[in-house]
C-alpha cells in the first residue's frame, strides 16, 4: 500500500517535473509573463494535487510588488499634469534658457516640485535625480512666485489621493528646496528616481505632444515607469496621426497614463484628476514584416538624425512617413502598438543622453514586449550616473524585429564611417 502511493508520488513529481520544464521553454519562447508562468504551474501542481512545491514560487511572485510606489508614482505624475495643463494653455510660459540652450518653463519647474515632494512624503530616504534645480529662480523672485502660484492650487480632485502625495506644498521656500532635492548623482546603489517633469519642453512650448516621466531604479535597475502624456489619444487601438506632434489640442478627453512594474507588464489608462484605475494590459504590435513598421521620430532635427532614419526606413523597405513628435510619448506610442520602431540615432559626437529621458520608456516598452537597445545593441544603462554614458542612440520596437532594425541600423551607420561595435 505504502510502496503504491510512494510509487503513485514519484509519478506525480515526474509528471510535474516534465510539465515544468516545458512551460519554462514556451515562456521563453512565446514571452508570456512570469505571472502567467506561474499562475500555470499553481493550477497544475494543485491539479496534481502537490501543494508544498509551489509554496515558494507562489510566495516570490511580484505580484505585489513595488505597488505603493506605483501609485504614488502615478499619482504624483498626474497631479503633475493638472499643472503643466494649465500652463500649456497660456500664451506667455514663464520660458528660461538654461545654460545648455534648452528651453525650460514654469511648468517644468512645478512639476519637479509637486513630484519631488510626493516622493519625499512617502519615501523620505529615496534619492531624485530631477532634470531642473531652483538656483536660476531664487535669483528671479518674479518667476519663483508665478510658479508658487501654480503649484499652491495644483490638487488631485480625489482627497484621499492627495492626501497620500502629502497634501499641498507648505511654502514657497519648500517648494524650491523641493526642486532642488533632484539633485542625486544616480548610480548604481540603493533606491533613486529618475525625473522629467516634462520632457519634449520644446514640444510643450509648440504646442505639440510632451510628457511627464517618472521611474523608480533600485540598485541601478528600473524598477517602476510612469509616463504621463496629456496630448496622446486615449484610446490604445487609435493610429498614429501624422499630425499627433504637431497639433496637439489638450482637448479634454485626451491624455495618457503609461505603467510599468518591473516582471509585471505595462498598462494604459485615461490620464485623469484621480483616483488611480486599473490599467489595461498593452502590447507592442505583433509585424509580420518589419516593412510593415510605423516610425516615430524626434521632432527636433538637433535630437536625432532625421537623414539617418529615412536611409534605415529604406533599407528596411519601410514606405509610409514616420510620425514626429517630441518626448517619451514616442516610448508609449511603440508600448501600445500605435508606432513601431523609435530610432534616436546621434547627431553629434559629445552628446551624452539623460537618464531621465529615457528610463519610464525604456521600461514600459519592455515590459509591453518590446526590447529597447542603443545602437550597439546594448541595453540602456541607468546604473552610472545622470547620464547614459555608456550608451549611444536608442532603438525601440517589438522584440520580435529588434535583431533586424539593429542590423538595418549598424548598416546605415557603419557606411557613412561611424563607429558601431557589431555584434556587440
Ligand atoms: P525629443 O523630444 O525626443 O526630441 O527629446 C527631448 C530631449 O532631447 C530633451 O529632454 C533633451 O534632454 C534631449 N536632447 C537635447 N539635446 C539633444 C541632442 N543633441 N541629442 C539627443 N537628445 C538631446
Ligand atoms: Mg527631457
Amino acid at each position: 500500500m505504502k510502496k503504491a502511493r510512494n510509487t503513485s508520488l514519484v509519478i506525480k513529481y515526474i509528471l510535474l517535473t516534465t510539465a515544468v520544464l516545458t512551460l519554462a521553454l514556451s515562456t521563453i519562447l512565446a514571452p508570456t509573463n512570469l505571472r502567467v508562468f506561474t499562475a500555470r504551474l499553481t493550477s497544475l501542481t494543485s491539479h496534481l494535487g502537490i501543494r508544498s512545491c509551489t509554496t515558494t514560487t507562489t510566495n516570490t511572485t511580484p505580484n505585489m510588488a513595488y505597488e505603493k510606489e506605483l501609485k504614488v508614482a502615478q499619482l504624483a505624475v498626474a497631479r503633475a499634469s493638472i499643472l503643466t495643463k494649465s500652463v500649456f494653455h497660456e500664451k506667455a510660459k514663464g520660458t528660461l534658457s538654461k545654460d545648455d540652450k534648452s528651453p525650460v518653463t514654469v511648468g517644468d519647474f512645478g512639476a519637479q516640485a509637486l513630484i519631488i515632494a510626493a516622493i519625499k512624503h512617502n519615501f523620505p530616504s529615496d534619492e531624485v535625480v530631477g532634470e531642473e534645480e531652483a538656483s536660476s529662480l531664487r535669483e528671479q523672485k518674479d518667476l519663483s512666485s508665478k510658479i508658487w502660484n501654480l503649484v499652491k492650487d495644483a490638487k488631485l480632485s480625489d482627497s484621499d489621493s492627495d492626501a497620500l502625495l502629502g497634501g499641498p506644498i507648505q511654502t514657497e521656500d519648500k517648494m524650491l528646496e523641493a526642486i532642488d532635492q533632484g539633485n542625486s548623482a544616480g548610480g548604481d546603489k540603493g533606491r533613486i528616481w529618475a525625473l522629467d517633469p516634462i520632457d519634449g519642453t520644446k514640444g510643450f512650448l509648440r504646442g505639440g505632444q510632451y510628457a511627464v516621466c517618472l521611474a523608480l531604479m533600485v540598485d541601478g535597475d528600473v524598477k517602476v515607469g510612469v509616463l504621463g502624456c496629456p496630448n496622446l489619444p486615449v484610446d490604445d487601438s487609435e493610429p498614429l496621426a501624422e499630425d499627433v506632434g504637431s497639433a496637439a489640442t489638450d482637448a479634454e478627453g485626451k491624455g495618457v497614463l503609461f505603467s510599468a512594474v518591473q516582471g509585471e507588464g505595462a498598462t494604459s489608462q485615461p490620464l485623469t484628476r484621480g483616483p488611480i484605475a486599473k490599467g489595461t494590459p498593452i502590447h507592442t504590435k505583433k509585424l509580420s514584416n518589419i516593412s510593415d513598421a510605423v516610425m516615430c521620430e524626434s521632432v527636433e532635427a538637433g535630437h536625432s538624425s532625421k537623414g539617418d532614419n529615412a536611409a534605415i526606413a529604406e533599407k528596411l523597405g519601410i514606405t509610409g512617413k514616420p510620425v514626429q513628435m517630441d518626448s517619451q510619448a514616442k516610448y508609449g506610442s511603440v508600448a501600445r502598438g500605435a508606432g513601431d520602431l523609435y530610432l534616436r540615432l546621434p547627431v553629434r559626437k559629445d552628446y551624452v543622453e539623460k537618464i531621465w529621458d529615457h528610463a519610464a520608456g525604456d521600461l514600459i516598452v519592455r515590459e509591453a514586449g518590446g526590447q529597447v537597445t542603443d545602437v550597439n545593441g546594448n541595453r540602456l544603462n541607468f546604473s552610472l550616473g545622470r547620464t547614459l554614458k555608456e550608451n549611444k542612440g536608442v532603438i525601440a520596437c517589438p522584440a520580435g524585429v529588434h535583431a533586424e532594425a539593429l542590423k538595418a541600423v549598424q548598416e546605415v551607420l557603419g557606411a557613412k564611417g561611424i563607429e558601431v561595435r557589431y555584434g556587440s
